[in-house]
């Protein structure tokens, strides 16, 4: 087994590189995440496994040694998978909302003590949901990379957050809530914590950002309100998205918080979604101009997809409370 970082000189980023690792394997019969399987056991509404075959580890070894400008350093760091329920299939929207507060108290478990590893620099939490983006396991759970790295697009808002506060003196995503609040269009969900909205700059077609209106820069920070406010947003975003067309839609989540050390005060915890639809039968790709350039187009205006989502959201909440009061 090979855990490595190389350098890429060109973007200034590190890559993960790992042999040896290989796709869990599975069938449906044998979900490695059912309960009262080897790894999982019973007795539980939340679990958080090891990766059996993680990019990172504890004690990894490199593939040669760094020569000139090419660096390599160890694959230090954790890769974890966190089952959200007991039931093989579901989705965020479908869930018990204990589940939901559990998912997100774990999550907080996990960051502190993640973080109190000296060499990791940066917990990186993740959803990735549907077959179109890679995911065949249908049973629900996210994952974390516990990284010794900070994640290049996270270098890259930290930079912006930390240009416009020392220009304007406020936190950049503070003004974003408070524009969207202003402009009203793009809104999807609010509760008295949280705000999801699909931003004015959105790259992505039915992209979606979900922020704390109170200002804090890491998930641990999250007051017990607060957890039942974000459960309550996802669960709407998530309804939102597996309302819009006839089946339950692919996604991406993340959620982007501080680096576990340092002064990052003007850094505000918040979570995207990235679903790679663009239409009912249509993706939209990272192609030449998006991948090659990091140049994004988007095909129409984000004012009218976020439209559709809020339809589509109200299609799912009538729905609910359908079945709720046969
Ligand atoms: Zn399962
Ligand atoms: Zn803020
Ligand atoms: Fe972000």
């Amino acid at each position: 087994m090979i855990n490595e970082l190389r350098w890429n000189p060109l973007l200034g980023c590190w890559v993960v590189v790992s042999s040896g690792r290989r796709v869990r394997p599975w069938r449906k019969a044998t979900c490695p995440f059912c309960p009262g399987m080897p790894e999982t056991g019973y007795d539980w509404k939340v679990l958080v496994l090891d990766n059996k075959y993680p990019a990172l580890r504890v004690k990894p070894k490199t593939s040669m040694e760094s020569r000139d400008i090419y660096k390599v350093e160890p694959g230090y760091g954790y890769c974890k998978v966190v089952v959200e329920a007991g039931e093989h299939e579901g989705d965020l929207d479908t869930l018990p909302f204990d589940n939901l507060i559990e998912y997100i108290r774990v999550l907080v478990e996990e960051c502190k003590k993640l973080c109190r590893d000296d060499k990791i620099e940066y917990v990186a939490i993740f959803r990735n949901k549907g077959e179109a983006i890679g995911v065949s396991l249908t049973h629900p759970h996210s994952q974390i990379y516990a990284l010794p790295f900070i994640p290049p697009r996270i270098v890259v808002e930290l930079k912006n957050s930390e240009s416009h506060y020392r220009r304007y003196g406020d936190c950049l995503f503070c003004r974003i809530v408070k524009l969207e609040k202003e402009d009203k269009k793009r809104i999807i969900y609010e509760n008295p914590s949280f705000i999801a909205f699909l931003p004015f700059f959105a790259m992505w077609p039915y992209e979606v950002h979900v922020y704390p209106k109170r200002h804090f820069p890491k998930l641990v920070e999250i007051n017990d309100e607060e957890v039942n406010d974000l459960a309550d947003a996802l669960r709407k975003v998530v309804s939102a998205y597996n309302s819009l067309f006839d089946f339950s839609l692919p996604y991406m989540m993340t959620m982007h918080q501080a680096p576990c050390g340092g002064e990052y005060e003007y850094y505000h915890f918040h979570i995207e979604f990235y679903p790679i639809h663009r239409s009912r039968d249509k993706f939209k790709y990272a192609a030449g101009i998006e991948w090659g350039f990091w140049v994004f187009t988007y095909d129409d205006l984000p004012e009218k997809k976020a439209e559709e989502l809020r339809k589509a959201l109200k299609s799912g909440l009538d729905k609910a409370s359908a079945s709720i009061h046969q």
